[in-house]
């Protein structure tokens, strides 16, 4: 049995707007998942802290931290078309980083073998110097760059049903980290076509697995065993972050897949162990990383 690293649940409360899909009964459904689990003794509870400064700049620039920070002490308001900030956003989004940045620490101390991070607001839209599609930091990000300073490789693993634009822009020229993404095209946010394989410092590190709507969980699991294992194979991570977000589900209003629940288990633990290593992943809402320790990946060729 395995133990669960649960950072949060932190619903963010203080960063919501009336009627708004991004919202803190997101965390609630989210830890519904976990409570089912009923892991008792097998559930590590891990206090989440704030993400200093330094591990933020890793991947937002200096010009729009701070005026993220300002435009939240001023009040808030729109960042664009569908993402909004409010007074107290600042310390959610500073909050939803290091809530991954602490899994990792527990991790790295054995003390768990699969991390989840329950919270919001989510962040792989996040641009390095703009917020877009309700995220504002860019939390996965945050997380990988703190483990590629630390000499690790990073595999980022993006099952939500939209492409992660802002993840893939941070590490496009970046060799420490291969970023995997599934996602429904044509659709929000129009990017990640097959040709974005990334940039000349790091090319094939990105793998874009565009698919139709309607894509079913079978497809997707297929499109991760035969398009994406051999890459991540070659790649061989030492750490494996997801960016789970649960959109793909054939219930969501807001998008076209139609995976079930046991989908995303099955997308959790994609390959067997092998005699080279037993797969490690790690899952989250969007956004929120999930984060596993992995002493080796290997897919089925
Ligand atoms: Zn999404």
């Amino acid at each position: 049995m395995s133990t669960l690293a649960l950072a949060g649940p932190e619903d963010a409360h203080g960063h919501r707007l009336e009627g708004h899909p991004e919202r803190p009964t997101r965390i609630a459904a989210a830890m519904r998942g976990v409570d089912d689990l009923q892991l008792g003794s097998d559930l590590l509870a891990l206090p989440t802290r704030l993400a200093t400064g330094t591990e933020l700049l890793a991947v937002h620039t200096r010009d729009y931290l701070a005026s993220l920070e300002a435009f939240c002490r001023l009040g808030g308001g729109d960042l664009d078309a569908d993402t909004y900030a409010a007074p107290d956003s600042w310390p959610s989004v500073r909050r939803a980083a290091g809530a991954g940045l602490a899994v990792i620490d527990a991790l790295a101390a054995g003390r768990a073998d699969v991390g989840f991070v329950a919270v919001r607001p989510p962040g792989h839209h996040a641009l390095p110097d703009r917020a877009m599609g309700f995220c504002l930091i860019n939390n996965v990000a945050v997380a990988a760059a703190r483990l590629a300073q630390a000499g690790q490789r990073v595999l980022i693993v993006d099952w939500d049903v939209h492409h992660g634009n802002g993840t893939q822009e941070i590490f496009w020229n970046d060799p420490r980290v291969l970023y995997v993404s599934t996602h429904q095209t044509p659709f929000y946010p129009w990017t990640g076509r097959a040709e974005e394989i990334g940039g000349p410092g790091a090319p094939g590190l990105t793998v874009n697995i565009p698919l139709p709507a309607g894509a079913t969980g079978d497809i997707v699991r297929r499109a991760f065993d035969e398009v994406a294992a051999p890459v991540v194979d070659d790649f061989d991570p030492s750490w494996v972050l997801v960016s789970a977000g649960f959109d793909a589900h054939r219930d969501d209003p807001m998008a076209d897949f139609a995976l079930s629940s046991g989908d995303f288990a099955a997308l959790a633990n994609p390959w067997p162990p092998t005699p080279r290593g037993r797969a490690g992943w790690c899952w989250s809402s969007r956004g929120a990383t999930t984060l596993r320790r992995s002493a080796r990946v290997c897919g089925p060729r």
